[in-house]
């Protein structure tokens, strides 16, 4: 008899809880891998995280052939496809029980529930485990027994709940016997074949073990006492970047904020506002946006959580939407943004909200084409916290920006980026506009001989537009 552990976005062997509970059965483990391309497509997966996770998953079966593990990768077209898949492959090798971490967003929770009745038919087992948050979905709750939607509140309670019962990485070190058949798979030294979808090399970020923690080490060491005040500034490297692991599970959420209480116990004390409590804040964002998508499956949907606000008349136009993907708007800030994240898959979270509030307030296109063109290109593409993070900049989102404060997308770029030191880096075009005209550099070019396109909206009468736009989806209500 064998025991599957079917890894999907936790990519690793340490604090990995379905694969601990695969390891204490006492019995052979055989680890798989299912490749959904059609499915990845379908939910916008961008090609390079797919690279990623193509590359992790090298580092991985080395791992877990060091613990007797062999990894299986299989090919299918999407969850369908999948669960038939691995309900043959269990007849086929004798498996007794799945263990698996849960993913929360709905086509995934469907899929799992659809493999555990076949299982069941078989009498196979599957469990499935809480492991993508510190803390479980739907553990904290106000005195109604309802989930927050404010995010301060959640956040106390969070830190209380995480006070009173913290939760550690845990990583079991029993040895995992061998069968014939696991044997026979760790002999085989193929190279996990290519995914079947669009390559987009992602070599900038490394998969090895060590590299990824000496990240988390470095980070709380050198950079977490003054996050707070670097973090908001693009050209200053002052964030952790470690969201693309915790995307595809190559490091756990405990695993951040375990080390970080290492170097800084007082982190969870909420009156001290420094850099490693304003860092367990944006981990705890990570929580909030995961507990909802739990809690509401209507997310997963495509449906605001504002309910008025899916009568706001987005102006959808595809000519201003293309010339915001493509970064061409003739707003410095947001084109050199838009650019750096068609070139790298990365954008630093303050151009995150400055490009959404961009596109939903100042061009009133639909949030939902921006959560998408997000999602296709991010390296660290999440659903949770990307429909999160674009619902809270559109305002159709649980604590969201109120509608009537809209971002200037200019002062934005005056504020956060003061010498435009982001922005040359991304628009060549304005190399030599001084500092002063950086974020204006039309004023500066009175001749036109500047290579860049005009601003391609007045941010002035587009913000008024916005808020019209909103005030009148609220009076249908
Ligand atoms: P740090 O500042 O070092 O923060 C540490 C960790 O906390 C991050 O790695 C991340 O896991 C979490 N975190 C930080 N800020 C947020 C936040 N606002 N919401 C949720 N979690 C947060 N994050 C993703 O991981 N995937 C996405 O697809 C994603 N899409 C976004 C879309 C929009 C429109 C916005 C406004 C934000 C989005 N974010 C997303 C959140 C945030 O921008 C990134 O997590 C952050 O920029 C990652 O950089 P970092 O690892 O250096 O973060």
């Amino acid at each position: 008899d064998h025991v599957i552990i079917w890894f999907r976005d936790d990519l690793r062997t340490v604090d990995n809880t379905a694969l601990n509970h695969a390891i204490e059965t006492g019995l052979p483990v055989i680890a798989l891998f299912v490749a959904t391309p059609m499915q990845w497509h379908e939910h916008h997966v961008a090609a390079i995280q797919v690279d990623f996770i193509h590359r992790r998953l090298r580092v991985l079966k080395q791992q877990l052939a060091v613990l007797n593990i062999p990894l299986q990768v299989m090919q299918c077209n999407d969850f369908s496809e999948s669960v038939d898949a691995i309900a043959e492959y269990c007849h086929q090798h004798r498996v007794v029980h799945v263990f698996v971490n849960k993913q929360y967003p709905l086509n995934e929770q469907l899929r799992d529930e659809k493999l555990g009745v076949l299982l069941a038919q078989s009498g196979i087992k599957q469990s499935l485990f809480d492991d993508n948050y510190v803390l479980e979905p739907e553990t904290i709750l106000n005195r109604e027994g309802e989930l927050f939607k404010v995010f301060t509140p959640y956040r106390n309670a969070w830190i209380k709940r995480f006070s009173a019962e913290p939760s550690y990485p845990v990583t079991t070190s029993k040895e995992v016997v061998l069968s014939d058949t696991t044997s026979a798979m760790l002999a085989d030294s193929t190279d996990i074949q290519s995914l079947g979808y669009p390559v987009i090399e992602s070599v900038l970020w490394p998969v090895d073990e060590e590299a990824i923690l000496q990240r988390l080490d470095t980070f709380c060491v050198t950079k977490a006492q003054d996050y707070h005040q670097q973090r908001d500034f693009p050209a200053i490297d002052g964030t952790s970047c470690l969201s693309p692991f915790l995307a595809i599970g190559a490091l756990s959420a405990r695993q951040c904020v375990h080390q970080l209480l290492q170097h800084f116990p007082h982190a969870l004390e909420v009156n001290k506002e420094d850099g490693a409590f304003t860092w367990l804040n944006e981990i705890i964002w990570r929580e909030f946006y995961g507990h909802l998508l739990h809690r509401y499956p209507e997310l997963s949907k495509n449906h605001p959580f504002q309910e008025y606000t899916q009568y706001v008349c987005w102006q959808d136009n595809p000519t201003l939407l293309k010339a915001w993907q493509e970064g061409k708007t003739g707003f410095p800030i947001v084109d050199a943004a838009m650019r750096q994240l068609r070139a790298t898959g990365w954008m630093h979270n303050r151009l995150r909200m400055i490009t959404a509030s961009f596109l939903t307030k100042d061009l009133l296109c639909d949030w939902r084409a921006g959560e998408q063109w997000f999602m296709q290109h991010l390296i660290d593409g999440d659903f949770a916290s990307n429909n999160g993070g674009w619902q809270w900049a559109a305002s159709t989102g649980t604590d969201s920006q109120p509608y009537f404060r809209v971002f200037n997308p200019t002062l934005q770029g005056q504020r956060f980026d003061p010498k435009g030191d982001f922005i040359r880096t991304w628009v060549k075009e304005l190399a030599k506009v001084p500092d002063k005209y950086i974020h204006t550099p039309h004023q500066w070019d009175s001749s036109g001989s500047l290579d860049y396109p005009l601003p391609i909206v007045d941010h002035k009468e587009a913000r008024l537009l916005a808020i019209e736009a909103f005030k009148q989806a609220k009076a249908v209500m």
